[in-house]
């Protein structure tokens, strides 16, 4: 019963999220060494499992229906911004299941035959997890349409009068796809996803906690209000979070006396060039290009793309949901615009028409 996942249930990876840069410490993205199979710091359990309570209770809910009925779970879609936990929740899914979890991503299945090759290795009761499903082509989508609802694939080798078409069964397998975001996907495909769950943000209350438990398993001494500084600066991600509180504990270890503190974080982010609010200079430069050149916009996402020279879906899925979520930018049918929080954050003076926060995280 295979519930702990190594490297070796790593089909294929391909983890070239346009939004990686290993020089930018609140990158949501992947980085190696990172998240790898056997990252101590990924929660098991959906117990360990720090916040995104609604999500949590359901799945319980889900699970424990389908393990009375003796099925596999119905086929599982994850959405939201990168580093929140989805690859780490579909692991959870099947450690609680208590069946095999195999790995493996949109952009890594390039052929049709790939991904039959991946479906009829799967054992009966199989987690196949499908990262940035997304961005799977037309073709491979095809193939799982029949197995998703038939549990079957149609194989058809040889061209013309030679062709043989081939009825493959397959064993009931969970799919559990992750995508950025739901309105990416296909409909054909999401029609095939019986639960959809939507991961947000964490509040700086939760991410404290998730601080606090990482600190421990990596060893790392940290205060309570030390865990909140570092909270407060993680960007609701997780993922930034625990790769914070590694380069912190070296500012503990060298200039204080190994306990991450608040001071401690304080004066190690301030060094590290990430704000109060967990901004850092792309964030920043963002900000800025729009005040500058767009007098606070709106201005149209390619542009701003253009004007930065960061990639548009860098922008939408990676530096967007954070900023938009403290209300420092608002999304309008006609482009974004700066709002007046952020100005002021900037130390600028705010235009007379400057927007007002849509939403916000924390009490600016
Ligand atoms: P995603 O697949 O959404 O990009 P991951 O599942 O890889 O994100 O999570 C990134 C990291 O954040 C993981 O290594 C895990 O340690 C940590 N993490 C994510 N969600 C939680 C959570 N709810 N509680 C504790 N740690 C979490």
């Amino acid at each position: 019963m295979p519930t702990e996942y190594s490297d070796n249930d790593i089909i294929s990876t391909s983890f070239d999220d346009p939004g990686e840069d290993d020089s930018r410490l609140v990158d949501t993205g992947f980085i190696p060494g990172d998240d790898a199979g056997d990252n101590p710091l990924r929660p098991k359990t959906l117990d360990d499992y720090i916040g995104q309570t609604s999500v949590k209770e359901n799945l319980k809910v889900y699970i424990e229906a389908s393990k009375a009925r003796q099925e596999p779970l119905d086929h599982v879609l994850l959405y939201g911004p990168p580093g929140l936990g989805k690859t780490t929740l579909a692991g959870i899914i099947a450690h609680e299941m208590g069946v095999g979890f195999r790995i493996t991503s949109g952009p890594a299945i390039e052929r049709p035959g790939d991904l039959a090759a991946i479906l009829s290795a799967l054992t009966p009761g199989d987690v196949l997890f499908i990262d940035e499903c997304h961005r799977m082509s037309r073709a491979v989508e095809e193939i799982l349409y029949p197995a998703m609802e038939d549990f079957a694939i149609d194989i058809i080798t040889g061209k013309g009068q030679g062709a043989m078409s081939y009825h493959l069964p397959l064993p009931k397998f969970t799919l559990v796809g992750a995508t950025t975001r739901a309105g990416r996907i296909s409909a054909p495909l999401r029609d095939r996803f019986g639960v959809t769950l939507r991961l947000e943000l964490y509040t700086p209350e939760d991410l404290a906690l998730i601080i606090r438990r990482s600190a421990g398993i990596l060893g790392a001494a940290i205060d309570h209000d030390g865990s909140l500084e570092l909270a407060s600066r993680s960007r609701g991600t997780p993922r930034i979070a625990n790769r914070l509180i590694k380069r912190v504990r070296d500012f503990a270890q060298v200039a204080g006396e190994g306990v991450i503190t608040e001071e401690i974080a304080r004066h190690a982010l301030d060094r590290l060039g990430i704000d109060e609010l967990g901004l850092d200079k792309i964030d920043r430069m963002l900000l800025e290009s729009i005040i500058r050149f767009y007098g606070g916009g709106p201005v149209g996402l390619e542009t701003l793309a253009a004007a930065t020279g960061e990639e548009a879906v860098t922008i939408e899925d990676v530096y967007e949901p954070y900023l938009m979520q403290i209300g420092f930018l608002t999304r309008t049918p006609r482009g974004r615009c700066v709002t007046r929080q952020a100005y002021l954050h900037l130390g600028l003076t705010p235009p007379p028409d400057a927007v007002g926060a849509q939403s916000n995280l924390f009490d600016l």
